[in-house]
């Protein structure tokens, strides 16, 4: 959306099995969606469909209702929940005489508005010119028609072709600058090896950004908006007991978040790929939680994260009342496998638990070992507090005696050295 002043008017048609109440919370998202992009819901249609109509999605009755709500609304825009063939997005834009986009388009739309870092906007533009590309012939109507000029009147075949090549080749130009970007971060990601990761995951809008924030203490971009943060943000967490863990935030997940966006986000969810376990992210009082956590599961399996160890992390529970939070736990208890925390972003007493289960998580992976080295050997010591738990320090004259928990690079590293000894501790 160009301007902040478009008057939209929102079009949902889910198929006739679909509860009425999720139809309903679809189409409330989709006004947020068009809030974030700056635009105003100014009227809503729905149809429930056996199936979609090729011509216009809707059919032809509904779709002069729509043509006359656009009248009476005044609106300038009109947003379909459901995914339009480039054939029915023209239809209807021909029918409408306004411009008519999908929920893909709009998310498309949100992500150029929002992202910050030259990365993320790189990311945005070739899933746009990606989403482009088959679409071209309606965009060059639609350009036609409201400058209605000439020289933009039906362009001709190689005017279309033309834009085609060029498209290509700056996709290409793109995806050249997005793999160098991936490298620098490749290296910077190995810099990181040995320390614990994990990496939050969820819905938009679940709290990730701020469970980053109150678990780190550091200041992060926080707002009531589907999509707030965009660019990954990695902060050291402090656990207790000398142990931290590097926590990353990344891209909230959505209901048909366009496989575009997702392929295009690819490398940013590297940073999860390499976690050693995924926090899950929940919004506890959003009464579709149980489809959200639905639609992030798929999409960390499309990102071929399934085998990531899960914690789900069910936030915002000061939203709940007493009887509700018990519901909740008594239905995460039938759950398969993973592991569940309780928390409020809001209230720090709450996150105990989690920072509980992360450091168990770490302990786990750590070797409980005795090290013996020279007494001189002041830098192993140092290592050995400064990366490991040490449980027992006994002086044996020349030699020191350290009962730790290490991790396994640290290990590595102690091994590789001479005059140090190491035994497993049962
Ligand atoms: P993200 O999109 O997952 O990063 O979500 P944000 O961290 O930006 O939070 C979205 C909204 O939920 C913001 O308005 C937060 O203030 C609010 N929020 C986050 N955690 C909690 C919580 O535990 N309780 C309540 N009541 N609100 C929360
Ligand atoms: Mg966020």
């Amino acid at each position: 959306m160009r301007t902040p002043v478009d008057r939209a008017i929102l079009v949902g048609a889910p198929e006739r099995g679909v509860d009425p109440r999720v139809g309903d919370e679809h189409l409330e998202e989709l006004g947020r969606l068009t809030d974030t992009a700056g635009g105003r819901v100014v009227g809503t249609l729905v149809q429930r469909l056996e199936r979609p109509h090729p011509r216009f999605y809707i059919g032809e009755g509904k779709a002069e209702d729509l043509r006359a709500l656009v009248r009476t609304a005044e609106a300038d825009l009109v947003i379909f929940d459901e995914e339009l063939s480039p054939a029915q997005g023209k239809n209807l834009e021909d029918l409408l005489e306004v411009r008519v986009m999908d929920r893909s388009e709009l998310i498309l739309d949100i992500f150029a508005t929002r992202a910050r870092s030259r990365e993320a906007k790189m990311q945005v533009e070739l899933a746009q010119l990606e989403y482009l590309l088959p679409r071209l012939r309606r965009m060059w109507s639609h350009l036609s028609r409201i400058r209605g000029g000439i020289g933009l009147r039906g362009p001709g075949e190689t005017q279309l072709e033309t834009d085609r090549r060029l498209i290509g080749t700056r996709i290409a130009d793109l995806k050249g600058k997005l793999r160098e970007v991936a490298k620098a971060r490749d290296i910077q990601r190995q810099s990181r090896q040995g320390q614990f990761r994990a990496a939050l995951v969820g819905y938009t809008n679940a709290g990730k950004s701020s469970l980053l924030r109150a678990l780190s203490g550091s200041e992060l971009f926080v707002e009531d908006r589907l999509f707030a943060t965009l660019d990954s943000a990695t902060r050291s967490v402090e656990l207790g007991g000398g142990h931290h863990a590097l926590l990353t935030d990344t891209v909230g997940f959505i209901r048909k978040l366009p496989h575009h966006l997702v392929a295009s986000f690819r490398s940013t969810l590297e940073e999860a790929r390499e976690a050693d376990v995924l926090l899950h992210v929940i919004d506890a009082s959003h009464p579709g939680r149980e489809e959200h956590r639905q639609v992030v599961a798929e999409v960390v399996e499309e990102l071929g994260l399934r085998g990531h160890e899960t914690i789900l992390v069910f936030n915002k529970v000061d939203r709940l009342t007493e009887p509700e939070r018990r519901a909740l736990e008594a239905r995460v208890r039938t759950l398969e496998a993973h592991a569940a925390v309780f928390v409020s972003a809001l209230d720090p007493d709450t996150l105990v638990p989690l920072r509980e289960t992360l450091k168990a998580r770490i302990r786990a992976r750590l070797s409980h070992v005795m090290v013996r080295f020279p007494s001189v050997d002041g830098e192993t010591l140092a290592a050995l507090y400064r990366e490991g738990e040490v449980m027992e320090r006994v002086d044996e004259g020349a030699t020191v005696a350290v009962r730790a928990r290490i991790p396994a690079e640290l290990r590595g590293r102690l091994e590789a050295r001479r005059g140090i000894q190491i035994q497993e501790v049962a």
